[in-house]
């Protein structure tokens, strides 16, 4: 079992965040976080947050900086729209290893560095009914 503490945050996958971003803020009222280049992963990152302090989820719109981004992939195989679902999770290399040991597909057997120095790893869609699953491990503060 993952164990997972609570949704870190809700991925979704934008052709351009500056196009987006008005909806978001001035329809649902979510704030402005920034933005962050992934340059690993061919992505640039815009983040939103809704809900009081202490109690927000963090929107994360997803922007392919580059033809071969796994992004550009994704919106040209279904369109824009949810990508992941990310779960916070605590010693995510043993959860990792924990579910490829009970079976379960994985895409990444390690975990690498997402936005805010964060550790990532995604699992595969085919284990979670289609919605591509992260498992997030925040940054030690
Ligand atoms: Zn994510």
């Amino acid at each position: 079992m993952i164990q997972a503490k609570a949704i870190n945050h809700i991925g979704i996958a934008v052709k351009s965040i500056a196009a987006h971003r008005d909806f978001y803020e001035k329809t649902l009222g979510a704030r402005w976080e920034g933005e962050e280049t992934v340059a690993e992963q061919k992505v640039k990152v815009g983040f939103l947050l809704v809900g009081p302090d202490g109690h927000e989820v963090r929107l994360e719109l997803l922007e392919p900086t580059a033809p071969d981004s796994p992004i550009s992939g994704f919106i040209e195989k279904k369109g824009e729209g949810l990508h992941h679902v990310a779960y916070t999770v605590d010693n995510i290399q043993q959860r990792l290893d924990a579910l490829k040991a009970s079976g379960l597909k994985l895409i990444d057997e390690k975990p690498r560095t997402g936005a805010h120095h964060t550790q990532i790893a995604f699992l595969h869609p085919k284990a979670s009914c289609g919605v591509l699953t992260e498992l997030c491990q925040p940054a030690a503060h």
